[in-house]
């Protein structure tokens, strides 16, 4: 289908946010002739008046920026052909770039005010506004060094990003893997055929992709933990600059979350390995294997059974389960669902998958490519669930603390879905169904908390074994992930020697102690959930403290605010027994 061909009622309607080609060039003209204005301020940050003055001014321009750069891109989504869009997007794009270049004092010169005159901002009521970056400021200055050391930093960090590099090259360009057999043809193998291979009915296509991808890894792996290697002594190196204690330690201060958090994902996961390994079992039982191997773990355990629903019984669904959330939720999803906040429909042109996004002027907006299948009904209840967080976000906060941040961005749409995989469990009456939507729960749970808070567990072993002057060799480093892997996943399945070896193809490693968010973000969630269902009366804590605190606060803070400390065991003692509570019931309807 042509996008002409779509029926206006699956459209999104983006005049809602820049009602016409001449409002965007008038928006976009404001933005132009603020930026000089913007740069007068350089130097004055340290006047009070001065300072007022510059951070109005510069809430409105980054409105405006951010109302024409969010619609320009979202047009030019509805169709890659529209050559209109491309266009009005690159202009925006360059734009955005100069007014970053223009206001990017900002940060040095806060951080070189002293603290009194920070704190006398902070505690000012005229800079109420301002006071959550104010603090922020004021948190990392401890972290900021001389400005000899900052520029020494900065000239290292180029090559720093080196070893990303080398293994971005690896990964999509130079390695090359034998190709797959399959049904007498040959199928060629990469990083991204890979998965869907590896879920093959055909016991041998898997095994192979699985033998050729690591051998083709293997072929390199000198060169690949050298340059891991690397990657870990760059962070731990940039971390003991700026005076942390290691990499974990500068990471999370990023992230505004305390490193106990970390490390109390690990370890409540280490005390619940039971379930996890009841459910490798189940597997094993169920596909009747006497021995299973890492190559068997990605293949369906319960036939493919579809709810095959057209997009307005998707919502009519997705209404239905949200109900515990309460009329007021339930009616901002019906706004949404009709008053042209969606884009549902695929169409040539098209922009892949599904995401929400938006400004703070304008209601959320959400794109899908809605076909029918049960992971779609998901997907729907998903973006509706960052759709209105952020709704909720623009109301409750000031244009400068409305955006969240990513520690907690996926919480309340994973919540949705929870309680729309919940919903569907209580009401769906056809047992193959049932039992496809608990395999479909059990691996995503295994998948994101497990296998992911084992990947954090290998990070945090790496950057340590560094500062202990362990070298990090391919023995190292493969010898400890075969017995994280086998630890993780039990006596059911065998930790192939291959395994060994898949530290070395994972891009995020480059970017250190960023997965441990998947495992946190579905255990909030779902513990999030699960106090919903229980006591109605907790919607409205999550509605006020979580859904509309946006980023007043550090993402940690909010959370604790919604009674969710990641820093305890509780929020993991809730999604272990949702995790546990399901494995018995696929046992028992497999039974
Ligand atoms: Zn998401």
């Amino acid at each position: 289908m042509t996008r002409n061909e779509v029926d206006k009622k699956y459209k999104w309607n983006l005049s809602d946010m820049v009602k016409s080609a001449d409002e965007f060039e008038k928006l976009f003209k404001d933005v132009e002739t603020a930026l000089p204005a913007l740069a007068s301020y350089k130097g004055k940050l340290g006047d009070r008046a001065a300072a007022l003055e510059f951070f109005k001014l510069d809430g409105e321009v980054e409105r405006k920026l951010e109302l024409i750069y969010i619609w320009s891109h979202m047009y030019k989504d509805e169709d890659a052909k529209n050559g209109e869009a491309m266009s009005l997007a690159m202009r925006t794009d360059g734009l955005a770039a100069r007014c970053g270049e223009t206001v990017a004092f900002i940060d040095s010169e806060l951080s070189a005010l002293d603290k009194a005159t920070l704190d006398a901002y902070i505690a000012d009521p005229d800079f109420a506004e301002y006071d959550f970056s104010l603090k922020e400021v004021l948190r990392r200055k401890a972290h900021i060094l001389s400005d000899r050391e900052e520029a020494l930093l900065a000239m290292s960090s180029d090559a720093l990003r080196t070893t990303t590099n080398v293994a971005h090259m690896l990964f999509d360009a130079d390695m090359k893997f034998e190709p797959v057999v399959k049904g007498g043809k040959k199928i060629e193998l990469n990083n991204s055929s890979y998965g869907e291979l590896l879920g093959d009915e055909n016991r041998e296509v898997r095994k192979s992709a699985f033998n050729n991808l690591y051998d083709g890894y293997i072929a390199h792996i000198n060169t690949l933990a050298a340059n891991y290697a690397g990657s870990v002594k760059g962070d731990n190196f940039v971390a003991r600059a700026r005076g942390y204690k290691d990499g974990l330690e500068m990471s999370m201060f990023g992230d505004g979350v305390p490193s106990s958090v970390y490390t109390n994902l690990i370890d409540a996961v280490n005390k619940n390995f039971a379930p996890l390994h009841r459910y490798i079992a189940l597997r094993k039982k169920l596909l009747g294997l006497k021995e299973q191997h890492m190559y068997d773990l990605y293949v369906p355990v319960i036939e493919n059974a579809e709810m095959k629903l057209p997009y307005e019984e998707a919502c009519q669904t997705v209404l239905t389960a949200l109900a515990p959330m309460g009329d007021e939720y339930v009616g901002l999803l019906k706004r949404a669902m009709t008053e042209g906040w969606i884009d549902v429909m695929p169409s040539a042109g098209k922009r892949g998958g599904a995401y929400s996004w938006s400004a703070y002027s304008a209601h959320p907006y959400v794109l899908l490519n809605y076909t029918p299948t049960t992971e779609d009904i998901f997907t729907l209840a998903h973006e509706l669930g960052h759709c209105l967080h952020s709704y909720y976000s623009q109301n409750g906060q000031p244009f400068s603390k409305w955006n969240y941040q990513i520690f907690v961005a996926e919480v309340a749409s994973i919540c949705n879905e929870t309680l729309l995989d919940e919903y569907l469990m209580k009401n769906v009456k056809d047992v193959n169904i049932k039992k496809y939507l608990l395999s479909l729960r059990l691996n995503r749970f295994r998948t994101t908390l497990f296998r992911q808070a084992m990947f954090a567990e290998f990070e945090y072993n790496a950057h340590k074994m560094d500062l202990e002057g362990k070298p990090l060799t391919v023995d190292n480093l493969s010898g400890m992930y075969l017995e994280l892997n086998k630890k993780y996943y039990g006596a059911d399945v065998v930790s192939d020697d291959k395994i060994a070896y898949e530290w070395s193809r994972i891009p995020h490693f480059y970017n250190a102690f960023y997965v441990y968010k998947y495992s946190t973000g579905m255990t909030a969630a779902t513990s999030i959930a699960q106090n919903i269902l229980k006591n109605p009366e907790y919607v409205n804590v999550y509605k006020n403290k979580f859904l509309k605190a946006g980023g007043h606060k550090l993402p940690y803070d909010i959370l604790c605010d919604a009674q969710v400390d990641l820093a305890t065991v509780k929020p993991y003692d809730d999604a272990f027994a949702f995790f546990n509570a399901a494995l018995d019931e696929l046992e028992e309807l497999c039974k």
